[in-house]
C-alpha cells in the first residue's frame, strides 16, 4: 500500500507538478524578469546542538529521528537511491548518502532511525546498510556484528545512525536481518500481523513501530504488541489519496503553498518555513494511540518525517530541492531523555532505543524553534521524599497523591527571531486520557509574548484521577515574522511539542 502511493508519486505527481509550475512559470514570465524588492535573506538553517537543553534526573536529550528513507529505499532520491550491477550487487548512489550525512550534521541529529522499504534493505546483508566497513565507524554488538554506524562529522558532531525496515509496520535500530536471504525475509518484512512483531522484536532486537497509524484500524493496533506507534507522519500529511480516504479533507488544497515556494518571484520565501502553510496534527492518530493505552497497553507516540527525497526535486531560492533531506530533518524530531551512565558506543545505542520504548520522549516541531527549560514529571506526595520524581512512560500509583508538573519552555535564544522579536506566545495543555480512551484538557497555563525572558513558570497539578496525562504545548510563532514573508502565518497558534504520557494508576 504504502509502496503504491510512493509509485503513485513518483509517476503521476511529481510529472504532473513540473508540467503545472512550467505553466505557471510562463505565464507568469513578467513577473519573473521584474527587478525582485529583497533579494532572500538566509537564515540559520542549521539546528544548536542537543546539549542547550540541558540534563534532567541523571538523563540527557538527544535529538532522534524514527523515519527516514536512506538510498536502500526503492523509491529514495528520485528512484535512484541505488545502482544494480550486472552481477547483481546493489550499491548506494553516493550523493543520495552525501546529502543524508549533510543533514545528520548540520541539524545535529545525534541519531537517525532508519526505516527502509523491504526493496532494498532486505535483498543486502546488514552491515552494507551501515553505509561503511570501517572498523572505526561501526558499532560492534558484543557478538562482534556492525550494527550501527557512528559518524564524525567535519563540524565535530557525532551522529549514530541505524538500519531499519518499514514494511507495514517500522522496526527501527535492527541489529541483525531476520532470516538467511531475501525470500525468507520478504513476507515477515511486509506484514503487520502480530506475529511479524515478535521476531523483529526478538530477533533483530528492534524497537517495532506502528507507522501511518491513519490506516490502521484501532483492533489492529490493540492486538499488536509493537513498541510505538506515529502520532504524525509528514508524508500523510500532504499525500492527497491518504488526505481524501484516511484524514477526510481536501486532497489538493495544500499543493498551491509547495507551488508558491517551487517559483518564488521575488526570492522572498524561505522554504524551511514551508511546514507552516500545510502542517497539520490530525485528531485520528490521538484518538488511535488514546483508545491503545487506555486498552492497557503503553505505546510511544512518535513522529514520522519519512523522507525520501523523491518528491519534489525541484530547486527552490536556496538552491536546494523543496524536500530536501537537510530541511525535512530540520523541521520536526524526538527529544529523547537517554541515561547519562551508557558512554561506551553501543551501551549508549542500547540506552537510546530503551528510552523510545519507555516512551521518555517529547515529539517537537523544531523549525518553530529550539525548546529549552521545559520539564514534565511526576512527585508522590504521600511517598518517602527521596523517592525519584515518576518520567514519562512510568505509572505512579494514585494511592501516593502524585502531582504532576510541567517546567514551561522558551525558545533557545539563538533560534532564528528570538533576538529580534523575543519569546512567542505559548499555551500549554494537560491532556488527560480516561480508561475509555476520551481525552480532555484539564489544565492550561498561557506565557504572554515576551522580549525579554519571562519568569519561570510552571503548569501544577495535584490530586489526578488514574488514567494517562500528557503535555501538548501551543506556540503563536510571532517571532518568526522576520523570517516567515508569509506574516499572517506567524499569527496562528500550531502544536510545537508532544509529551509521552505519565499513567496514574489506581
Ligand atoms: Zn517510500
Ligand atoms: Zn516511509
Amino acid at each position: 500500500m504504502i509502496e503504491k502511493i510512493h509509485k503513485f508519486y513518483l509517476m503521476r505527481i511529481g510529472p504532473r507538478l513540473s508540467s503545472v509550475a512550467l505553466e505557471w512559470i510562463g505565464a507568469l514570465g513578467l513577473l519573473v524578469l521584474l527587478p525582485a524588492c529583497e533579494v532572500f535573506t538566509p537564515v540559520d538553517q542549521t539546528l544548536p546542538a542537543s546539549s542547550v537543553v540541558g540534563v534532567r534526573r541523571g538523563r540527557h536529550f538527544e535529538r532522534v529521528i524514527t523515519h527516514f528513507h536512506s538510498s536502500y529505499s526503492f523509491d529514495a532520491c528520485d528512484g535512484h537511491g541505488t545502482v544494480t550491477h550486472p552481477d547483481g550487487t546493489i550499491t548506494p548512489n553516493l550523493k543520495c548518502e552525501e546529502d543524508l550525512e549533510t543533514a545528520l550534521c548540520l541539524n545535529q541529529i545525534d541519531s537517525l532511525f532508519l526505516s527502509d522499504h523491504v526493496p532494498h534493505m532486505a535483498e543486502v546483508p546488514l552491515e552494507q546498510l551501515l553505509f561503511t566497513s570501517r572498523s572505526e565507524e561501526q558499532i560492534h554488538s558484543p557478538k562482534g556484528e556492525g550494527v550501527a554506524k557512528l559518524m564524525t562529522c567535519k563540524n565535530g558532531h557525532k551522529a549514530f545512525f541505524a538500519p531499519g525496515l518499514e514494511g507495514r509496520l517500522l522496526a527501527l535500530g535492527m541489529e541483525r536481518h531476520v532470516g538467511a536471504d531475501y525470500r525468507s525475509r520478504r513476507d515477515l518484512y511486509s506484514d503487520d500481523a502480530p506475529s511479524s512483531v515478535g521476531p523483529l522484536q526478538k530477533i533483530a532486537e528492534a524497537v517495532v513501530v506502528i507507522p501511518h497509524t491513519e490506516s490502521k484500524s484501532l483492533e489492529l493496533i490493540q492486538r499488536s504488541n509493537a513498541d510505538a506507534l506515529e502520532i504524525y507522519n509528514l508524508h500523510a500529511n500532504f499525500d492527497p489519496n491518504i488526505r481524501r480516504n484516511y484524514l477526510h479533507v481536501a486532497p489538493f488544497s495544500h499543493l498551491f503553498s509547495f507551488l508558491d515556494y517551487l517559483m518564488d518571484p521575488y526570492h522572498d520565501l524561505n522554504p524551511d518555513y514551508l511546514f507552516l502553510d500545510f502542517m497539520q496534527f490530525f485528531p485520528v492518530y490521538f484518538d488511535r494511540w488514546d483508545h491503545a493505552i487506555a486498552s492497557g497497553h503503553p505505546m510511544t507516540g512518535l513522529g514520522g518525517t519519512d523522507a525520501h527525497q523523491n518528491t519534489f526535486s525541484q530547486h527552490t531560492t536556496d538552491g536546494e530541492r523543496l524536500d530536501s533531506y537537510r530541511r525535512l530533518s530540520r523541521f520536526m524530531a524526538h527529544f529523547v531523555l537517554v541515561e547519562n551512565s551508557q558512554t561506551e558506543p553501543y551501551a549508549h545505542y542500547r540506552a537510546t532505543k530503551d528510552s523510545l520504548r519507555q516512551g521518555l520522549v517529547y515529539l517537537v516541531v523544531e523549525g518553530l524553534g529550539t525548546p529549552v527549560d521545559f520539564d514534565f514529571y511526576a512527585i508522590r506526595h504521600r511517598a518517602d521524599p527521596r523517592s525519584p520524581p515518576v518520567e514519562m512512560g512510568q505509572s505512579v500509583r494514585q494511592l501516593d497523591e502524585p502531582i504532576l508538573a510541567f517546567d514551561l519552555p522558551k525558545v533557545y535564544e539563538q533560534s532564528p527571531g528570538v533576538a529580534r522579536y523575543g519569546q512567542p506566545k505559548i499555551k500549554v495543555d494537560l491532556v488527560f486520557v480516561d480508561r475509555q480512551g476520551q481525552e480532555s484538557v484539564v489544565d492550561s497555563v498561557t506565557r504572554e509574548a515576551h522580549h525579554s525572558y519571562a519568569p519561570f513558570q510552571k503548569l501544577v497539578y495535584p490530586k489526578p484521577t488514574p488514567g494517562a496525562y500528557r503535555i501538548q504545548v501551543w506556540m503563536t510563532p510571532r517571532h518568526l515574522r522576520g523570517v516567515v514573508r508569509k506574516g499572517e502565518l506567524t499569527e496562528k497558534p500550531y502544536l510545537w511539542m508532544i509529551s509521552n504520557p505519565i499513567y496514574v494508576t489506581e
